[in-house]
């Protein structure tokens, strides 16, 4: 409880997003998995037929992955094994992508770290 109080006070560049009050129920998402430290939900603007985002419920300084440190190592993983379970959930059994993007050229809009999970049509690569 201590641990989640410290982890709410916002540092630089760590200001609470929309995400905070997903994670609240302050505004409506659809859930589609959660437990004590991980949170996943339909994205409002879908870009495939399945497009899930899957975060941390506390932030602890990942705005993204590119502020990850040591202690975050079990987090991150975390968000991983979610986005697998929740692509099995989704029976996207021909394959999905798994997507973070991060800061301006990564084009993230979102400073909560997020792992979307898209799938249920053919992907193309090269993304753009
Ligand atoms: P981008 O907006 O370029 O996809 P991000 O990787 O930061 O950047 O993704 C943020 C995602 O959060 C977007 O896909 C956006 O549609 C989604 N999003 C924003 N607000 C909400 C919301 N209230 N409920 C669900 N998804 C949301």
């Amino acid at each position: 409880e201590k641990e989640a109080a410290l982890a709410a006070i916002p540092v630089d560049g760590d200001s609470p997003t929309i995400f905070d009050k997903i994670i609240k129920k302050e505004i409506p998402s659809t859930i589609v998995y959660e437990d004590d430290k991980v949170l996943a939900f339909r994205d409002i603007s879908p870009q495939a037929p399945t497009h899930i985002l899957v975060i941390p419920k506390v932030k602890d300084g990942l705005t993204g992955l590119s502020k990850a440190e040591e202690r975050h190592v079990e987090i991150l993983g975390r968000l991983l094994y979610v986005a697998k379970l929740v692509a099995k959930q989704e029976k996207l059994d021909d394959g999905y992508r798994v997507v973070i993007n991060d800061g301006k050229n990564g084009c993230q809009s979102v400073y909560h770290i997020h792992v979307h999970v898209i799938g249920g049509r053919q992907m193309n690569w090269p993304p753009g």
